[in-house]
């Protein structure tokens, strides 16, 4: 293994169920989610869905870069290590050969991959968040800030996605403010175990797999591709949208549409980790009925680093009640923007209700989209000791 690759070696923070690369916490979500969360922000109306995007990268990149230089570092060092850390989180190969010139070329993207499988038939550019990702390391190896702006993408049949760096008047690049939160989580041996799946093997056993990228900077694994994506950047990115569209009266539709996608997506990306031969080697020989198909899917879902839930009560195809004690999007909202009078675990609670209707529903996954309703009863960022979702059949 190479110096630079060290430096991105997995911590596994057991008491968070939390993934840690190169000192900050990532989340691993496939390129399904990835990209329907960027549409529903890109394409809202009235705000800059893309200047979200692109500003929230650029902030916790440049410290995320930042975070893996050694002090000896020289210049070209420091570009290799930014190269080097967007590989290996999965996000596609950056060509910073010419990077001194203001170009930077990427032969492979994990955007385009998800926008091809969601949204297929886009030409426009569609690697915003790469574009965020440049301005803050460019930030961090130089001092110097600048915009990124992708002018030409595979998506729309370019042979490479081109980034040029843009020098001009504009805003700093802003910084990840955290307030420290004290917070035990739950204890395991609080919650029943499942009868027949063994969720920590399961979660060991991922927790050891290599997932991260490949010489193409992709990680395809479980039938799908998958990306390490700071945790800060998702909440964020979420959080952002949804102040924007309430300061236009649509904050309930926001908060709607970011459980939507993360139903649509637990369907697809479960969907594909389930005909895996991943799944069928470690969790498929536990499996007993059907029931056993939704604990095996929360046990994986706990080594994503979402945090980790368990499964109270499950009434076959009828009813779930599921808790998170360290779920990101919780934890992330009390850091970033403190206490919260509303729950704010939208991720969460869309997964509750796509895994159910996945396992227990029929037809297509827009036949089954919506068969379940689900909500958040309780949640951390309103003093919780835990979120608590309800899902019942509609
Ligand atoms: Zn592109
Ligand atoms: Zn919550």
């Amino acid at each position: 293994m190479s110096e630079i690759k060290q430096r991105f070696a997995l911590h596994y923070d057991w008491a968070k169920h939390r993934r840690v690369i190169a000192g900050r916490e990532v989340i691993l979500h496939c390129h399904h989610y990835n990209s329907r969360i960027q549409h529903t922000v890109e394409s809202a109306a009235g705000i800059d869905g893309k200047q979200i995007i692109r500003g929230c990268a650029e902030a916790v990149f440049a410290e995320h870069v930042a975070n893996a230089f050694l002090t000896w570092d020289d210049v070209e060092t420091k570009w290799k290590v930014a190269a080097g850390l967007y590989a290996h989180l999965g996000f596609g190969d950056l060509d910073m050969r010419k990077v001194g010139e203001g170009r930077v070329e990427a032969p492979a993207s994990h955007f385009v991959e998800g926008w091809n499988a969601g949204f297929a038939g886009r030409t426009d550019p569609v690697c915003t968040m790469t574009e965020g990702y440049l301005a803050g390391a460019h930030l961090a190896v130089t001092g110097e800030t600048v915009s990124y702006r992708e002018t030409a993408c595979t998506m729309g049949g370019a042979e490479r996605c081109v980034f040029e760096a843009v020098r001009g008047v504009r805003d700093p690049i802003g910084r990840v403010e955290r307030n420290a939160v004290a917070f035990t989580p739950k204890a395991a041996s609080a919650f029943p175990k499942p009868r027949n799946i063994d969720g920590e093997k399961i979660v060991s056993a991922l927790v050891d797999m290599p997932i991260h990228g490949n010489n193409e900077g992709l990680i395809p694994a479980f039938g799908v591709y998958l990306a390490n994506t700071p945790a800060d950047f998702y909440n964020l990115v979420c959080i952002r949208f949804v102040e924007e569209m309430t300061a236009k009266g649509l904050g309930r539709n926001a908060q709607r549409l970011l459980v939507s996608d993360a139903e649509t997506c637990a369907m697809n990306t479960f969907r594909g980790i389930m005909s895996s031969p991943e799944w069928d080697g470690l969790v498929g020989p536990m499996i007993k009925d059907t029931p056993d198909k939704l604990y095996g899917i929360v046990a994986v879902s706990n080594a994503l680093g979402w945090g980790n839930w368990y499964v109270t009560s499950h009434d076959q195809q009828e009813a779930l009640r599921i808790e998170s004690v360290t779920g990101y999007e919780a934890l992330g909202f009390r850091e970033l923007r403190g206490a919260a009078t509303d729950p704010q675990c939208f991720m969460l609670r869309g997964v509750a209700a796509g895994i159910m209707a996945l396992v227990y529903g029929t037809g297509t996954v827009a036949d089954r989209f919506g068969s379940y309703a689900s909500k958040e009863a309780d949640c951390i960022c309103s003093g919780k000791a835990s979120c608590s979702f309800e899902v019942l059949r509609s």
